[in-house]
């Protein structure tokens, strides 16, 4: 166990000292979406190679023909450059590399550590009933393994890797430390289908190797096949990569995520107005600590992200955590990035800010009161567009005939005004306050109702400045027809 940690330790060591380039790769296969769990994966990647100046990979594991779509591809690649994990290199895909696939399939078949096996499918089901009646575990009784490697195969064949039949396969997992498999427990896997189609514990490895892939970090639903890679590794005379697989992430519920439930693509984060600082930060701490630090910039994410900090426990999703940091992401960066971001996002929900207050004035004034993107477009399109219908309870108790003559005062006051600014708008609302002995605290509320059709808003003073001169007197000229129609 020791002697395989300083191995470990050791290497890396050597890959630090002397420049060798830190190679990790983010390998999705493209059968569903990007979600937060395979963003882990990628960040964690991209990370590592970042934090020691190598290069990060981005292949797509596109050899399953029939659950490959070019939808979930897309949605790959968009949402790993929305979130700015750019890659040094790829996107390669595996189907384009076939050719080389075939000839190693063919040196490994002249080697003799592959073999073509033409058990037809009835005869390994029937063997392997056999076996489950005698309580054994089910695999291939490789049957073709001695076959003469010379004889023509007139019917059809896989091949087989020809797996060491005694001893251990031992890595040190960089996460959950030492992991030793019996060789006896693993089978002689099809590397090459009877359609001649590779699979995928074959190609991973001769990816890994042609890359020259260093680290290999990724689920743990994959640690049953690191033995099985290991071995095609070494069996090529060749040195297995660096593993260190993540452990699982479970949903609100504590249940493992489900694709079809929990699986969200990562872009719809996007489409609710979450900022890609917010989400990155939060992916980290999902299974990765620095002491107590919760905040991290993508710059000390990649000074300080290490292996060993990755922890062993499944981490279950927040989503309040994440409406946090996201609220906190939109109130600490600087107001010209959020303001930009919003316009942008502002564009994508087609929603018109053209004829409205200075962005950056109505972030300022809205700060802390949102979340999200769209939390903050559903508190401000007052200013944008007119309301259809006052709040209930708040119309009930404002706006009616008894405070009329309150609602006249600011629309002949407001109207004259010839400088319009926060600070004179609130003189004008105390002046008429003093004048007509009504409460400002009272006023507020009227105006509240009348200019933003709800309850609840701003400091009122800096609403009826950024809504601007004509729009108040307009919407304070509507509250006054709207209680004179309640009164017909
Ligand atoms: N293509 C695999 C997946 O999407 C990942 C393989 C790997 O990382 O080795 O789960």
């Amino acid at each position: 166990m020791h002697d395989i940690i300083f191995l470990i330790y050791f290497k890396l060591i050597l890959y630090i000292e002397h420049d060798m380039k830190i190679k990790t790769r983010f390998a999705p296969s493209p059968t569903g979406c990007l979600h937060l769990g395979s963003v882990r994966t990628a960040l964690y990647s991209w990370l590592f190679a970042r934090r020691y100046n190598g290069k990060f990979i981005l292949r797509v594991e596109d050899t399953d023909l029939v659950r490959s779509k070019s939808i979930s591809e897309k949605s790959i690649l968009d949402g790993l450059k929305w979130l700015g994990l750019y890659w040094d290199e790829g996107p390669y895909f595996q189907t384009h590399r076939l050719k080389r696939y075939k000839e190693m399939i063919e040196i490994m078949l002249q080697k003799d550590i592959a073999y073509k096996c033409c058990c037809t499918n009835q005869e390994l089901i029937k063997e392997r009933n056999i076996q489950m009646l005698k309580g054994e575990k089910p695999r291939y009784n490789r049957k073709c393994r001695n076959i003469e490697k010379h004889v023509t195969f007139h019917k059809p064949y896989v091949v087989r890797f020809k797996n060491p039949l005694f001893g251990q396969v031992k890595f040190n997992d960089q996460v959950r430390g030492e992991i030793v498999f019996n060789n006896a427990e693993l089978d002689d896997l099809i590397i090459q289908r009877s359609n001649g189609m590779p699979t995928y514990n074959f190609c991973v490895v001769i990816d890994d190797l042609d890359m020259q892939i260093t680290h290999v970090i990724r689920g743990e639903d994959h640690i049953n096949n690191t033995p099985r890679q290991i071995n095609i590794f070494r069996s090529l005379g060749k040195q297995e990569p660096i593993y260190a697989h993540l452990s699982m992430i479970l949903n609100e519920k504590g249940k493992k995520i489900s694709k079809r439930y929990d699986a969200i693509d990562i872009i719809e984060y996007n489409k609710q107005g979450f900022l890609p600082d917010a989400i990155l930060n939060y992916i980290i701490r999902l299974g990765w600590s620095c002491g107590d630090k919760e905040i991290f910039n993508i710059s000390e994410m990649q000074k300080l992200f290490n292996l060993d900090a990755i922890s062993k426990s499944s981490c279950i999703i927040n989503m309040k955590k994440l409406l946090w940091l996201n609220k906190y992401y939109i109130n600490h960066l600087p107001l010209v990035y959020i303001s930009n971001a919003f316009q942008d996002f502002a564009k994508q929900k087609n929603f018109n800010i053209e004829n409205g207050p200075n962005i950056e004035s109505l972030i300022k004034l809205l700060k802390n009161r949102y979340h999200t993107f769209q939390e903050l477009i559903d508190s401000c399109r007052y200013f944008y567009e007119d309301f259809k219908t006052f709040d209930i309870e708040g119309s009930k108790k404002y706006l009616i005939v008894s405070n009329i003559y309150i609602l006249h005062a600011c629309h002949v006051n407001f109207k004259k005004l010839s400088v319009w600014c926060s600070h004179v708008i609130f003189r004008t609302i105390v002046d008429i306050s003093e004048k007509l002995k009504i409460s400002i605290k009272e006023i507020n509320m009227i105006l509240r109702i009348s200019l933003t059709g709800g309850m609840h808003s701003p400091n009122i003073s800096s609403v009826v400045f950024l809504l601007g001169k004509s729009k108040t007197v307009l919407r304070l000229q509507r509250a006054i027809n709207y209680i004179n129609s309640c009164t017909k």
